[in-house]
């Protein structure tokens, strides 16, 4: 089980995938805070992503959904508690951060930008084989990205780029995939096309974990949803949780939240 938490000194989990018995495979929150010069962003957050879910993340501007993310990616330290990837690998889950890692000026091309998901099986400056050539080519099909893999990544629309970072997540083959707030800026018609991509990955016994803020595509999609206001605020079926009552009790808890300066 790869760990990390308060303490740790450096806040990458080891790289090493390690079974547990039984092989149960699931991303544990254990009484997380993460704060930003000591004010926090996400308080005591209690939480179990299992193997095979299709969980949406909701919750207002500012409500520590990012940050959430991030810190189960191991990017953020945890000031309380920390995250377990039972039964997981680094290489097992693939990120998708709400700003772009990737810098859309320079020199590549759209295959190039999708064969980066092959960095965990051939490194940064292994070749690509015909097989995993196959993959990259197979997967930018399946995002209708097929015709333009030798387009430079400069002239794409954010509709078509986004199509081809979702391309880069299948091809890692990942059995989590996270991903934050990925339909910004993107038409309605890749968005509905991009959310039955995922669904398909879902069928195929993928995890999706994805921060959204449309209610409807999360109720359309997401069978489960977690609702967060800095703490966690309820999580289950969708169809409970995005009730009124829960939803205005998120938004008063951000505002009381924004009011706070200090955590004890
Ligand atoms: P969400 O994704 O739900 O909109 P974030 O996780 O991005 O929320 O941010 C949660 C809170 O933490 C916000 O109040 C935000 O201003 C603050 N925050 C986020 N990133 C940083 C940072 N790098 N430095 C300081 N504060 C930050
Ligand atoms: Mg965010």
């Amino acid at each position: 089980m790869a760990t990390f938490g308060v303490g740790d000194g450096h806040y990458f989990p080891d790289l090493g995938r390690v079974f547990l018995g039984g092989g149960k495979m699931s991303i544990v929150v254990e009484n997380l805070t993460v704060s930003y010069q000591s004010r926090p962003a996400v308080h005591h957050v209690n939480m179990e992503f299992p193997d095979g879910c299709m969980y949406a993340i909701f919750g207002p501007n500012g409500a520590g959904k990012s940050t959430l993310l991030k810190a189960i990616m191991g990017l953020l330290r945890c000031s309380t508690g920390g995250v377990h990837w039972q039964g997981l690998g680094r290489q097992e889950l693939a990120y998708l951060p709400q700003q772009s890692d990737v810098d859309r000026s320079q020199p590549m091309t759209v295959f190039e930008l999708a064969a980066m998901g092959l960095w965990y099986e051939i490194g940064f400056f292994g070749n690509v084989n015909a097989a995993q050539r196959e993959r990259v080519q197979a997967a930018l099909k399946r995002v209708e990205m097929g015709d333009f893999a030798e387009r430079a990544i400069s002239e794409l629309s954010n509709g078509q780029f986004q199509r081809v970072l979702l391309a880069r997540m299948l091809v890692q083959n990942a059995k989590f995939l996270l991903l934050d707030e990925p339909f910004n800026a993107v038409d309605t018609k890749t968005t509905y096309a991009l959310l039955d991509v995922l669904r398909q990955e879902n069928q195929a016994g993928k995890a999706v974990v994805a921060v959204l803020h449309d209610y409807e595509q999360v109720r359309a999609y997401f069978p489960n949803t977690l609702l967060i206001a800095r703490e966690k605020v309820a999580c289950g079926k969708t169809e409970d949780v995005l009730c009124d009552e829960l939803l205005l009790r998120a938004n008063n808890l951000a505002q009381a939240a924004e009011d706070s300066e200090w955590c004890e």
